[in-house]
């Protein structure tokens, strides 16, 4: 769907992800597309309508975003939030419009199942309708620079692959086809689930070499030398004052929320589990942010936070500190 030839572009659910997402395309649409937009929580709608008072509306039902727009965006939480915004919502759904011929976008992080449930329905109501699972990856912070990066349910050779990667890029940096329906999600959890381990891992290996002795900015330095180089422990080092950009030198703020990880995680196992793959380390892995999450000194902190969960020393820079004044001395 060509974006020079629609009048109207949807967006439900502004949270932490849709409301700097919807703000880049209300920054950077063409002027004569307006924007129709719906959340239950009434302060994130005004919030977007006050900063793009001429391009934003405000309605009232996901029905009438989908009456108004000819491409419609979702970022919702959960699968049981896309299925009733889509198809279990009674008369305010997306699918009580008209969709016929529209363009649909979830880029909620959901799982497969739901995701291809809501597919089916569109596809048996609306044969002319194309859904798209399209998560994304990069964080608050990456959804408010632009800088996300969408995982596509569709073929790189989709005929409408080169709309969505003009629209996508008002909002991110990278548009990833992944294959087909369902494929964006499959991707993004075996994602997350590769980075939520790696993320205990390095905070095991972090722990082990400092109660031996070891500085963690030798460690940080040996790892992204050696054969264990990765970007957790790169960019996100879950011991805190290692990487001073690292949301653990932040006070675990402004990061991945480790409750989102265990959501993601759990996900993952579960798509592990239908396909049929062997998986030794989840298990031990969503106790972790289970427990995590359960945890008053992490929850609501970013998720490499497990580092604290699992007792890794966070005040190591005063030993640092007193072994250089006693050297000085
Ligand atoms: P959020 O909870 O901040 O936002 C979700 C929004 O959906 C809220 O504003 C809520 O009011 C709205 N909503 C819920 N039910 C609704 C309904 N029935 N109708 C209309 N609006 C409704 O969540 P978020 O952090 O923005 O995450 C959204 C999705 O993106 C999740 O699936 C999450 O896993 C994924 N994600 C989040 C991050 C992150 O760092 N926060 C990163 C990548 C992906």
């Amino acid at each position: 769907m060509d974006l020079s030839k629609i009048s109207g572009l949807g967006f439900v659910g502004l949270g932490a992800m849709g409301l700097p997402m919807a703000g880049h395309l209300a920054a950077k649409l063409p002027e004569s597309i307006q924007m129709f937009v719906f959340d239950i929580n009434q302060a994130s709608v005004d919030q977007l309508h006050s900063e793009f008072p001429r391009r934003i509306v405000k309605c009232s039902s996901a029905k009438e975003v989908a009456d108004k727009s000819e491409i419609i965006m979702t970022m919702l939480p959960e699968g049981k939030h896309v299925r009733l915004v889509y198809i279990e919502g009674g008369d305010s759904t997306i699918c009580s419009s008209d969709v016929a011929g529209k363009l649909l976008l979830d880029c909620s992080t959901i799982d497969t199942a739901s995701s291809l449930a809501v597919k089916d329905y569109i596809n048996k109501k609306f044969p002319t309708t194309s859904f798209y699972d399209a998560p994304v990856s990069g964080g608050v912070v990456g959804a408010q620079k632009g800088t996300i990066a969408f995982f596509l349910g569709c073929d790189g050779a989709d005929p409408n692959m080169p709309h969505l990667t003009t629209l996508l890029k008002m909002m991110g940096k990278d548009v990833i086809p992944c294959g087909g329906p369902s494929k964006g999600l499959a991707a993004k959890l075996s994602n997350n689930y590769l980075s939520g381990t790696i993320a205990i891992a390095v905070s095991e290996a972090m722990d082990m070499g400092m109660r031996s002795g070891l500085d963690p900015r030798v460690l940080h330095k040996v790892f992204a030398a050696g054969t264990a180089q990765n970007t957790i422990s790169d960019r996100f080092c879950p011991v805190p004052g290692v990487y001073p950009e690292a949301p653990s030198s932040k006070g675990y703020t402004n990061g991945f929320k480790v409750q989102l990880m265990r959501k993601d995680y759990n996900l993952a196992l579960e798509m592990a589990k239908r396909v049929g793959s062997k998986n030794v380390l989840g298990e031990a892995g969503l106790a972790t942010y289970d427990g995590a999450s359960n945890d008053p000194k992490c929850r609501d902190l970013d998720s490499r936070v497990v580092y604290r969960y699992l007792g890794g020393r966070e005040d190591w820079q005063k030993d640092a500190d007193e072994a250089t004044a006693n050297k000085l001395t």
